[in-house]
């Protein structure tokens, strides 16, 4: 039988080629993985046009760690940081600056409402020990896409300073550092790149990230430090996921083939279309306005049925090949479903097939 399909936005289903390049053993210190390191990270740089002001700083481990080290470096002990929270994510990046000591603001909107750029210009002339803004490009625990150019716009009129968690947006939709300010922008190798997890990312600016040294909160993701080491000697501090930029040197080689970025906008927004569709045939809605989605992954309201219980609608749907994801909302029942991932709309229309015989089994059908 097939491997199952991961309709979840990372882990998420890579292609027999990204797989099969996990299959060689890199040592650490050896040229040849220095030079997949070095060309992974011009790669990652030029994928949002950011040469001549930007650099990456690849770090071990989930998106997570990234967005911890991006904090903990670029807000001094003295800065404060602006999270725009409108989901799980968002509240992620306040609990970070909570946890590691950076004072923070929080200006909180609905789940399915983006932030309002005029009230964060409003925020930030209210509060001059503002020094940066952080927001979720596209907050994936409902799917929604937040307004980047305008609130960076924003952000850079008031004199302050960007950081971006665009994990779930890097390499799909467009970013193009040459019109947008930001100081870092973070992402991960296994998302829209269709790598496999354990490789985090900040592409960040230069002379910010410099101007940063002796901020760290932490010895491990002093972002710093692994650049100049990086810049001197080729290799990571520590020891590197080396199957994991193998794997997402092989994902990127696919990634250009493919025709880039427009090209992985229009295969992911091809899937949408047909999920939404599909899934608006078996009477599923969607949760938020169509015109706030973004094509990555799709919030639906559960069957409207008194016994839903998503972990059976899980194993049914398991059981046929499909890997749903759970709901990340308190106040109403949902799931969602990926777009993303070396998939089609053949997938996508096996997948609302799946569901639909799911329903019919569990008798959730209206
Ligand atoms: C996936 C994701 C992260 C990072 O999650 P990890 O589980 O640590 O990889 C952060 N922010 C957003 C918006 C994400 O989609």
């Amino acid at each position: 039988m097939r491997e199952a399909i991961l309709l979840t936005p990372g882990p998420l289903t890579t292609s027999l080629a990204t797989k099969t390049a996990m299959l060689t053993d890199w040592g650490s210190w050896d040229d040849s993985f220095n030079a997949l390191t070095a060309r992974v990270c011009a790669d990652l740089v030029n994928i949002v046009h950011g040469g001549d002001t930007h650099v990456c700083v690849p770090l071990q481990g989930s998106g997570t760690f990234a967005v911890e080290a991006a904090i903990g470096n670029l807000v001094p002990r003295n800065g404060k940081l602006l999270v725009l929270v409108n989901g799980a994510y968002g509240r992620r990046l306040a609990r970070i600056a909570e946890m590691i000591g950076r004072p923070f603001a929080i200006y909180e909107a609905a789940d399915d409402t983006p932030p309002n750029p005029a009230e964060v210009a409003a925020r930030l002339a209210a509060d001059p020990a503002i020094s940066h803004v952080g927001v979720i490009h596209c907050e994936t625990s409902t799917g929604i896409l937040n307004p980047l150019a305008e609130i960076a716009d924003v952000v850079a009129r008031a004199g302050r300073r960007l950081i971006v968690d665009s994990m779930s947006a890097y390499g799909a939709l467009p970013i193009d550092a040459r019109e947008i300010a930001f100081d870092a922008l973070i992402a991960s190798s296994n998302k829209c790149l269709e790598g496999v997890p354990g490789m985090g990312f900040i592409i960040v600016d230069r002379d910010a990230l410099l101007e940063s040294a002796g901020n760290s909160h932490s010895l491990a993701m002093d972002l710093v430090d692994q650049y100049l080491y990086l810049q001197k000697t080729g290799q990571w501090r520590f020891t590197p996921p080396t199957h994991v930029v193998a794997a997402l040197a092989a994902a990127l080689d696919q990634y250009h083939l493919e025709g880039g970025q427009p090209a992985r906008l229009a295969r992911y927004s091809a899937n949408c279309r047909s999920l939404i569709s599909g899934m608006g045939r078996l009477g599923l809605k969607l949760f938020l306005e169509p015109s706030l989605q973004a094509p990555i992954i799709v919030t639906f309201h559960a069957p409207n049925h008194p016994d839903y219980d998503f972990k059976r609608f899980y194993e049914a749907v398991r059981a046929r090949g499909f890997v749903l994801y759970p709901g990340k909302l308190t106040a109403v029942e949902t799931f969602r479903v990926g777009c993303i991932g070396a998939i089609d709309s053949a997938e996508i229309g096996q997948a609302v097939g799946v569901v639909a015989d799911a329903l019919a089994e569990l008798g959730w059908t209206h």
